[in-house]
């Protein structure tokens, strides 16, 4: 518990130290817990530790966790999303970060439509174009993206990404650049109902990386909770 509390205070000064390297608000970046297979009692001192962004990255496991919570909590998901599970999650998070493919958005529109909402979404791209990972291609994102700027009742807030995984984060530098750079470029584009004010990239082993190359969320799991027990 103690470790959890320590953690935070030094993953908390990496991002001060790098906000004020690159001349970046604090307030720029937020710092979500990652809390896939943590146990709610650990989530509580992570809370109390001020962090208020919880992120699962399954959905039956933040609807058993969230009425644990107070309404406090902020609620992300960023794991795939078939279109069977999104019935029971659109409305119950702020932020869907996986969104990569017209036909999920459309569902989640479906949906958020139903019970009158309007569903906040990521579009998630593979910038690194990993065969094993979910995600648009690059030339893939300007297309999906105006397709979803026609639907109601979901808005794009920016783009999520997965890096590799890296022996040295040095190497993800690339693809964060790269990640922000389409980021502008849609940005510029001031497409209709879409805002581009969010960039979910870097995790316990890049995340300074991230904020030098312009993340403002950051999805941190075992370097808060310590290796995940699965
Ligand atoms: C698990 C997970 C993370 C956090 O990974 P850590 O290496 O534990 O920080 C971030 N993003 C996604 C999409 C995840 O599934």
């Amino acid at each position: 518990m103690e470790q959890i509390r320590e953690n935070i205070k030094t993953i908390q000064q990496e991002i001060e130290g790098a906000c004020i390297r690159m001349g970046r608000r604090r307030e720029e970046v937020t710092l979500l817990a990652v809390t896939k297979t943590i146990n709610p009692t650990e989530m509580q001192i992570a809370y109390e530790e001020g962090l208020c962004h919880f992120a699962e990255n399954k959905v039956q496991e933040l609807v058993r966790k969230q009425p644990l919570f107070s309404e406090g909590i902020t609620w992300h998901l960023i794991g795939h999303l078939q279109t069977n599970k999104v019935k029971a999650i659109v409305g119950k998070v702020s932020l869907i970060h996986s969104v990569d493919s017209l036909r999920l958005a459309e569902a989640i529109d479906n949906e958020a439509k139903k019970i009158n909402v309007i569903q906040d979404i990521l579009v998630q791209i593979n910038v690194a174009e990993e065969e094993t990972k979910f995600g648009l291609k690059t030339h893939e994102v300007e297309e999906l993206v105006r397709q979803i700027a026609l639907l109601k009742n979901v808005r794009i807030q920016g783009f999520m990404t997965i890096a590799p995984y890296v022996v040295s984060a040095e190497e993800n530098r690339p693809i964060f650049r790269k990640m922000k750079q389409i980021f502008v470029d849609i940005k510029e584009k001031n497409i209709d109902n879409v805002s581009m004010n969010t960039l979910s990239m870097g995790m316990t082993h890049d995340y300074i990386v991230a904020v030098e190359e312009g993340a403002t969320m950051l999805r941190i799991g075992t370097g808060i909770f310590g290796e995940r027990i699965t």
